[in-house]
């Protein structure tokens, strides 16, 4: 699933393709795509201003609104190419804009999750109203993190994967950030030391910030389908040398999602148990 630093740099890639462009048709090839109401989006003879992100949701504004927010979930991207190209089967919505592209939803996939909101104000906007703080904004503050933090019984991972507490870090850049801060998954938070809140609270951006600067290395202003995560320390490498103390990283299950960690780095010396 597409996570902060992924949307961050397809949100950056897409601007160059599809701001000033202006939409001639519109089809919505899945029901229930659309959760604002029926079918349909209707921007045709709209321009796109801009392309935003909140948490996990992409924005795509335009002049004199609406705004349409789009949910990759887990198998959705995001496809920009001739018009002349003909849709898969997996196609979910399509745009067609006025320079002979489109740009498209596509989902592979059995399951659909993929989502879209068309809305008047993204602030009030159902999907968005409920989000956590931004990591990369300037709301993230120490004393902002410190009340997150504060008595919250519940493992670091849970914290960090909450989109009412931060938004836009999922499953893969949260065990980054732990990484980076040296503090293990199952910690409880409540339990931190100031040292250690303040660690996490440093390790969050940086670690995104990070991540998007390894990410744009990658694709350049290119558009990819799947995540580029080669570069991660411990997150999908379960077995391998940790990169930076050669402990094998290790892997336990939260509520069937994978967490990876180093032993070692992390300070996890407690056997723990799998599902
Ligand atoms: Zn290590």
């Amino acid at each position: 699933m597409p996570e902060l630093p992924d949307l961050e740099v397809l949100r950056d890639n897409l601007t160059l393709r599809i701001v000033g462009r202006t939409i001639r048709g519109v089809e919505v090839y899945r029901t229930g795509l659309v959760r604002t109401g029926p079918d349909s989006i209707a921007v045709e003879g709209r321009t796109f201003s801009q392309i935003g992100r909140r948490g996990k949701h992409l924005i795509f504004s335009f002049h004199g609104g609406p705004h349409l927010i789009v949910h990759l979930m887990r198998w959705g991207w995001l496809w920009h190419g001739p018009a002349s190209y003909p849709p898969s089967r997996a196609t979910i919505l399509r745009l067609a804009l006025d320079d002979g592209f489109d740009l498209r939803l596509i989902e592979p996939g059995g399951q659909p999750l993929a989502a879209a909101w068309v809305v008047p104000d993204p602030a009030t906007a159902e999907p968005l109203r409920k989000l956590g703080v931004e990591p990369l904004s300037d709301a993230f503050t120490w004393d902002a993190f410190r009340a997150l933090l504060a008595g919250r019984r519940r493992p670091l991972k849970k914290v960090l994967t909450d989109q009412h507490l931060i938004a836009g870090i999922g499953n893969a850049y949260a065990d980054e950030v732990l990484f980076a801060a040296k503090l293990s998954p199952v910690r409880y938070a409540h339990t931190l030391t100031e040292g250690e809140q303040e660690r996490l609270w440093q390790a969050i951006p940086e670690a995104l910030r990070w991540a998007i600067a390894e990410i744009k290395k990658r694709v350049g202003d290119g558009l990819f389908d799947k995540e580029v995560r080669d570069f991660l320390y411990v997150h999908g490498r379960a077995g391998n040398p940790c990169r930076v103390c050669g402990t094998p990283v290790g892997e336990i299950l939260f509520d069937d999602q994978r967490t990876d960690f180093c032993p070692r780095c992390q300070g996890v010396n407690q056997p723990m148990r799998g599902a």
